[in-house]
């Protein structure tokens, strides 16, 4: 990654937070929750919630709850209604079907232990990549289990609003990748797409670990028609392992009860050093000083931060 101008950002800016509603909100969700309100507000925008349960064997139930009442608590005050994606699966489905009409996406017969046979390169999410047995139809005999998008052979660019320049090239590095799962589950990446498309998020502010599926979004976005939005990927909390946060990690959830003092720290991770007075004040005073400082320009581009200020 280089660091370049990033686009202007659009105006009026509409924002998003779409936690995975997997266990309590923790510190690492937290901060990309604050980074997001703090950019939308400070230019005057709106912000949205999103509930992304897409991947319903990884929901845990009253999770969603849970983190609403987290955020409300700690003062966050979302515009308009909270999307459930578990509720939008006609969105979706009528997109893949736009695809296969399109001839974008192919059916895929291949289970795990097919592709680790004929795969011997990894790809940027670590995992193998695809190397395309069923690109060319399937062969005979086989039955499709998940759908896939083909994605092109060349170098994709975009200019993050922290991390600068980033490049990929599709093929070489992540493969065509799974819309439509084996068991019947939509991807991320699909539902990503088209619920900040539908939603009109036109500056999408998350977690670096993230960063690597952009042009994965970039490009459907782009097979579907739809708008890009702005990026910026913050960096995100890991422990002392050098892992992400997370509840397979067993993140602490956070509580509303510490107010400012939770704030601060999570405002100090983004690289804005917060004065001892606001500390200590109602999560209202804290909002309101934290939207006057805050700049994207300030937040560290590094992809993971330990953070030995946390309460
Ligand atoms: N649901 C994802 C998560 O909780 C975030 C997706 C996004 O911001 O695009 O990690």
């Amino acid at each position: 990654m280089d660091k370049a101008s990033p686009p202007a950002l659009p105006a009026p800016c509409r924002g998003r937070f779409a936690p995975s509603p997997s266990g309590p909100l923790h510190f690492g969700s937290l901060v990309a929750a604050l980074g997001s309100y703090l950019d939308a507000r400070a230019h005057d925008g709106e912000w949205l919630l999103r509930i992304e349960d897409v991947d319903q064997p990884r929901t845990v139930p009253g999770a969603a709850d849970g983190m609403l009442r987290t955020l409300e608590g700690f003062g966050f005050e979302w515009d308009g209604e909270v999307i459930i994606q578990s509720r939008r699966f006609d969105l979706y489905h009528a997109a893949l079907v736009r695809m296969q009409l399109d001839g974008d996406v192919y059916p895929c017969a291949c289970s795990r232990s097919e592709i680790a046979a004929a795969s011997r390169l990894s790809s940027v999410d670590g995992g193998l990549l695809y190397p395309g047995t069923c690109r060319a139809g399937l062969a005979d005999g086989k039955a499709a289990r998940s759908w896939r998008l083909r994605v092109p052979d060349r170098e994709s660019t975009f200019v993050d609003r922290v991390q600068g320049q980033a490049r990929q090239n599709l093929q070489r590095e992540v493969g065509d990748f799974v819309l439509l799962r084996a068991d019947g589950q939509y991807a991320y990446q699909l539902a990503v797409v088209i619920d900040d498309a539908a939603q009109g998020v036109n500056a999408v502010v998350r977690g670096v670990d993230l960063l690597d599926s952009t042009a994965r979004q970039i490009w459907l976005q782009q097979c579907l028609g739809l708008p890009t939005p702005s990026y910026a990927h913050l960096p995100v909390v890991v422990n002392s392992a050098g892992e992400k946060l997370s509840k397979q990690t067993q993140a602490k959830a956070v509580d509303p009860a510490d107010g400012s003092t939770v704030l601060a720290c999570a405002l100090e991770f983004l690289g804005h050093p917060v004065p001892a007075e606001m500390r200590d004040v109602t999560v209202a005073d804290f909002w309101r000083w934290a939207i006057s400082v805050w700049s994207m320009e300030r937040v560290p581009a590094v992809r993971g931060i330990f953070p030995a200020q946390r309460p």
